[in-house]
């Protein structure tokens, strides 16, 4: 059954109503009519099935038929920071990445960053990479769609560490700590942060920046993964662990 994602505003208790995009993909894509039954998220864990009542220009009207559905989201909210790849490097991260369950993203610039993002740029691969997070939100049947967040700079990461119960950053010469065992600790409804290198990695100075403003240094094991598997390995663990 196709599932759509809608404002909070757009659900009542008994209908939902679909404006946007979403308008024409029901109606020339899917071809429905009156009486389909699709599923629809409000993006908060309410997730309904509905038979549609009208199609009209520019809405669809939904009378909700079943309230809730399995929740699908993982018990931990992850966000991942990824050191800012090169090509298309990062809409894989996203898309699989929220497969995985990610809460949210966001992409950071560092010292070995190679890529460079002028405000136009960043603007469109930000809405890009709404775009594929949405759409592997409902191919994943997710009750909600990732957050995609600007691209931050090493400073302003390193800023949002208090925000969260949990932040962790991956470094390939940690041998003591692997995220395994800091994740037996981790209770359920706690935020992670799992922070990602770019492909050059991280430099011995920026994983000390990253100890002094709170940091937890990890491993991912014993061997070297690209910068784009790094971010799904974490994620893995992290869903072998919860789920
Ligand atoms: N600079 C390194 C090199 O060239 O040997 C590799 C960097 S790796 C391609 C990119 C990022 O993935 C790293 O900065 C780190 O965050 C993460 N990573 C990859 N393998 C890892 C491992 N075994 N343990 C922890 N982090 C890893």
């Amino acid at each position: 059954m196709q599932r759509y994602f809608v404002n909070p505003e757009q659900m009542t208790e008994q209908h939902v109503t679909i404006t946007g995009d979403d308008v024409n993909h029901i109606a020339k894509v899917m071809r429905s009519r009156a009486g389909d039954e699709i599923i629809c998220c409000n993006g908060h864990g309410r997730d309904v099935v509905g038979a549609i009542e009208s199609i009209a220009e520019g809405e669809v009207r939904v009378r909700i038929i079943q309230q809730t559905l399995k929740n699908r989201e993982l018990p931990v909210q992850v966000t991942i920071a990824q050191g800012l790849p090169k090509g298309d490097k990062m809409e894989l991260v996203i898309q699989k990445g929220t497969e995985l369950g990610a809460f949210s993203f966001f992409a950071f610039t560092s010292q070995r960053t190679v890529v460079k993002l002028d405000d136009k740029k960043e603007k469109k691969r930000i809405e890009r990479w709404r775009k594929i997070a949405k759409e592997a939100a409902e191919q994943s049947h997710r009750s909600q769609i990732p957050h995609i967040e600007d691209v931050r700079t090493w400073k302003e990461l390193l800023a949002s560490v208090p925000g969260f119960h949990y932040a962790l950053l991956a470094y390939e010469k940690e041998e003591e700590i692997a995220l395994a065992r800091i994740l037996t600790e981790v209770p359920e409804g706690a935020s992670i942060l799992l922070v990602i290198g770019p492909e050059g990695g991280f430099d011995e100075k920026e994983v000390e920046e990253a100890e002094a403003a709170g940091l937890t240094i990890v491993s991912l094991g014993r061997r070297i993964l690209r910068a784009e598997t790094a971010p799904l390995y974490g994620l893995s663990c992290i869903s072998y662990q919860f789920e």
